[in-house]
């Protein structure tokens, strides 16, 4: 498989003389599934901001043999770099196969091409098989359900022909059943494709990473598989309380973040 690693060195934002994200260094292969956790406020969210041009950084990020850092977030993402918000970017009033016909295009003139589509090109219709929004595919894309719009997010970077995906918190608000399925969907996507999750929900971390940086206060904490990462007395210490242990903006999901480690001690 030819496929590009990520290389992140040094890595540092700092906002009004406040370090967010704080000498960060990141390997990561093709093929990988890496999930970046951390509590709030680690610098997740940043590090991403970072990678995708939207912030400005010190130290080198690397795609390839491509360096990112300087570069703007348009010319970073036509080198197949990819990301989705924490809240879903689709058009609410356009179908969903008409949000991936634009996102195929981006450059084209969106008019232009929702006049002269004739067929749906292939990998508009793989991007639909994936995601398995094919049933769906002429639905406004604002009467879709919170995971399904995840999904559709994901499909417009799978036809982009996006090799890096970036995720943050996929699966926040998702119902079980959608997490399960997001959780194969990343699987799949992830096999010839380098996939990043920022992650709260420690079961889906534990379910689907195939290895996992942990953030705390702009640093990689620890590292390695979920066993690994789990063991880490010191990530024990950031999960399990003092000050700075995790404050989540999403309540629902402070009970599966908390115990991070105990569960796996059993
Ligand atoms: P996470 O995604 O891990 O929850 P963020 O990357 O969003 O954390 O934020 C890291 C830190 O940087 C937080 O303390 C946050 O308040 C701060 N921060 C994020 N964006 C900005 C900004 N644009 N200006 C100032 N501070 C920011
Ligand atoms: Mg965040």
């Amino acid at each position: 498989m030819s496929g590009e690693r990520l290389t992140v060195r040094d890595l540092r934002v700092v906002f009004d003389g406040f370090t967010a994200v704080d000498g960060v260094n990141l390997d990561i292969h093709p093929g990988d599934l890496r999930f970046l956790i951390g509590p709030n406020g680690a610098g997740k969210t940043t590090l991403v901001d970072a990678v995708t041009g939207l912030v400005k950084a010190t130290g080198s990020v690397r795609f390839g043999d491509q360096d990112l850092l300087g570069k703007p977030v348009q010319k970073i993402a036509r080198l197949g770099i990819g990301r989705t918000f924490q809240t879903a970017t689709v058009f609410e009033e356009l179908t969903v196969l008409q949000n991936l016909d634009i996102a195929a295009g981006a450059g084209r003139g969106v008019w232009t091409m929702l006049r002269r589509r004739k067929g749906i090109p292939d990998k508009v219709s793989d991007a639909l098989e994936t995601t398995a929004l094919t049933g769906l595919r002429d639905r406004p894309a604002g009467t879709l359900a919170h995971g399904q719009k995840q999904w559709l997010e994901i499909g417009m970077l799978l036809v982009q022909d996006v090799r890096l995906l970036l995720l943050d918190e996929p699966v926040a608000g998702m119902s079980h059943e959608e997490r399960e399925a997001t959780g194969e969907l990343l699987r799949h996507v992830s096999q010839d494709r380098t996939v990043v999750v920022i992650e709260h929900d420690m079961d889906f971390m534990r379910s689907y990473a195939r290895s996992v940086s942990v953030l705390h206060a702009g640093k990689v904490l620890s590292e390695g598989t979920v066993t690994e990462v789990q063991a880490d007395a010191r990530v024990q210490e950031v999960y399990l309380g003092g000050a700075s242990g995790p404050r989540t903006e999403d309540p629902a999901s402070a009970p599966a973040a908390a115990p991070v480690a105990v569960a796996e001690e059993a």
